[in-house]
């Protein structure tokens, strides 16, 4: 008999989640049927997805949603063998037992010297919907101007390699000087940090004077309201988060954006990466290359211990994170 460790919201959050929102328990895990596979979590994602989706999904006692790497340690499915490495989504659990069905491997050909978290970050979820909002959405083409918002983080961070693959310029904005250092680091052409700037209107146009082509937008709120006035004629928008709303108990009011959308005749898209997922293999083969070639580089923000896993959901929201936030179990 194996004893699982899991995370429950106690309490939907209102506003900024808080540690006291959440319990530790423990469950038993029966012993494995015919067809079923025990796993142990390895690494565990914390996204900002779990904060609007718990909201919209999930009742108070239910296990947090998320995904993690996880070894197989007992098999009686002969499609999966024991010791090998999948990605689940069985949330914040370090034991759990699977049919297999919910699991995807991770690609034959990943290379030893890769940390296997990089499936939940660079090349996985977060790498797709860099790779996917860019290419579909954006339409990124040689040329031209690509600006991203929280631009350090796991999906940022990819978003601007990616646009300097594809002949972009790239222009990143985060909040702190060490994640702006980063940006210059993996090869953004400006970057600057909200926080801390006088104006952010003034910034943009310093960073791009002839304004951006596409905006890869992660944040939403006053600093779209800013940026849209800056986009070019014709210019795109891939709505792919709304972080600076997530945690609003009120909602928030703002300028209006209709009037340069109209006289600029911009194209604004929202969208969610599970959209492609029959181009997933697709994706994850060319993110996975990038890596390997040292054209796209990863940093990741290790917690260690699944007893700390709130904490570093919290400080991911609280923008702790350099590159894709993961726990050790
Ligand atoms: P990150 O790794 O970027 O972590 C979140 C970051 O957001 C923090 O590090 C912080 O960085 C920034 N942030 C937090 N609050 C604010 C705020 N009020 N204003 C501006 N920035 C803020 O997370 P992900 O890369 O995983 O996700 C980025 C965005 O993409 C999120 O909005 C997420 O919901 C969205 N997303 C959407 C998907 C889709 O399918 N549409 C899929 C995956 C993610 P800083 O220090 O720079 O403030």
């Amino acid at each position: 008999m194996v004893t699982a460790k899991v995370w429950v919201l106690k309490k939907h959050f209102q506003g900024f989640p808080k540690l006291s929102d959440f319990d530790l328990k423990q469950i038993e895990l029966p012993n494995l049927k015919d067809g079923e596979l025990l796993l142990e979590s390895v690494f565990l994602s914390v996204d900002p997805y779990m904060r609007p989706y718990s909201q919209r999904d999930m009742k108070e006692g239910d296990i947090m949603i998320g995904t993690q790497v996880a070894r197989i340690v007992e098999s009686k499915n002969p499609a999966f063998k024991v010791g090998a490495f999948v990605v689940g989504r069985s949330g914040w659990r370090t034991h759990f037992i699977s049919d297999g069905k919910d699991l995807q491997f991770l690609p034959s050909s990943w290379p030893e010297s890769l940390p296997r978290s990089l499936a939940l970050g660079t090349v996985g979820m977060p790498g797709l919907t860099a790779y996917f909002g860019l290419l579909d959405v954006c339409k990124m083409k040689p040329g031209e101007t690509v600006l991203v918002n929280a631009a350090a983080g796991a999906v940022g961070s990819v978003v601007g390699q990616l646009a300097k693959i594809g002949g972009c310029k790239v222009v990143g904005c985060a909040g702190s000087d060490d994640k702006v250092a980063y940006l210059k680091k993996i090869g953004f052409d400006e970057a600057f940090n909200y926080k801390t700037v006088t104006s952010l209107d003034e910034a943009l146009r310093k960073a791009s004077p002839d304004g951006y082509d596409c905006f890869f937008d992660n944040v939403g709120g006053e600093f779209t309201s800013i940026a849209i006035n800056q986009m070019k004629k014709y210019g795109r928008i891939a709505v792919c988060g709304a972080i600076s709303q997530y945690n609003d108990s009120v909602p928030q009011k703002g300028p209006y954006i209709q009037i340069p959308l109209i006289f600029k005749e911009l194209r604004v898209e929202g969208f969610i990466v599970s959209r492609w997922s029959n181009r997933w293999e697709e994706g994850m083969k060319a993110l996975l290359k990038w890596v390997v070639e040292g054209k796209v580089k990863y940093h990741e923000q290790v917690t260690e211990g699944f007893e700390n896993m709130p904490a570093a959901f919290i400080g991911m929201l609280k923008g702790e994170n350099l590159g894709k936030a993961i726990v050790k179990v």
